[in-house]
């Protein structure tokens, strides 16, 4: 392939980080962690293998992931629990926070709301850092796993993707159709996954999730959240996905709730005027 005579000034060229996250206040930690330490637990739902389950988290509150069989992958939706048409954003979160969240950072909402739905408070596995692949824990990359996609490039129809898992869950929660509810799955955060691109080819790759029995995540809700997680069927996602050979494990999702972090209030839509130059 033909390059141009100053093809490497131009590679060598430093680069500059899109959104500095600095710019972002940052979250108290220490008065979330102090208000939780006084939570008591008001809820609990298992997520059974291969499916999804949802639960709600009154903002203020504490939702906590915890894997509790063997090593098991979660696919995490939120939306706000009383406008589904505000969710996750994880194209928007990973611009701020990076390809893969862990303590302090936050999930965002879509536009025009953009406004912190969850910050993380507790993570057991930040230790995991990035390995010598690239990979990390806890992607906001991935998109989750999906029959479309399966379809594609197996020629199967496989019923038991996160993207159906969630599209069930969900029609349920809402006492609405599996059609009416399927436009509002989205993009996840995917909870325990181990995740990188090739340094080669910046191909999207999954390793073992070095989760185990015992590791939990914790995020404070920032506002009133319905949440869905599905344990995905690539159950640590060592090898595959989308078809019923892994082994799965259930996930546990605990809420709690007492008196919010002092000086804290809920998060507020974004501030913009949405007049958009007109
Ligand atoms: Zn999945």
């Amino acid at each position: 392939m033909l390059e141009p005579p100053d093809a490497e000034s131009r590679r060598a060229i430093e680069p500059v980080i899109c959104y500095p996250s600095e710019l972002l206040a940052p979250p108290d930690l220490d008065a979330y962690r102090a208000a939780f330490a006084n939570y008591r637990k008001t809820d609990e739902v298992r997520v059974p293998p291969r499916d999804a389950a949802t639960f709600r988290v009154p903002r203020g509150g504490v939702f906590r992931i915890s894997s509790i069989e063997g090593p098991q992958v979660g696919d995490l939706n939120l939306w706000n629990a009383d406008d589904v048409g505000e969710r996750f954003y994880s194209g928007k979160t990973r611009a701020l926070h990076g390809t893969h969240v862990s303590v302090g950072d936050r999930l965002w909402s879509n536009l025009p709301q953009l406004r912190p739905m969850a910050t993380i408070i507790e993570d057991t596995l930040a230790w995991y850092g990035a390995d010598e692949f690239g990979g990390r824990v806890h992607d906001v990359i991935g998109t989750r796993c999906d029959p479309y996609t399966g379809r594609l490039l197996s020629g199967d129809d496989y019923h038991h993707c996160c993207h159906s898992n969630l599209t069930r869950a969900l029609a349920d929660a809402l006492g609405i159709s599996l059609d009416e509810s399927e436009p509002y799955v989205h993009d996840v955060m995917n909870v325990f996954m181990c995740t990188g691109f090739s340094r080669e080819k910046g191909a999207y790759f999954m390793k073992a999730s070095p989760v185990r029995p015992g590791d939990h995540i914790d995020f404070l809700a920032e506002i009133d959240l319905l949440g869905a997680l599905s344990a995905c069927p690539g159950g640590d996602c060592s090898a595959t996905h989308s078809s019923d050979e892994a082994a799965c494990f259930p996930l546990l999702v605990e809420v709690f709730e007492g008196d919010p972090p002092e000086g804290w209030h809920s998060a507020d839509r974004n501030a913009y005027d949405r007049s958009h130059g007109r």
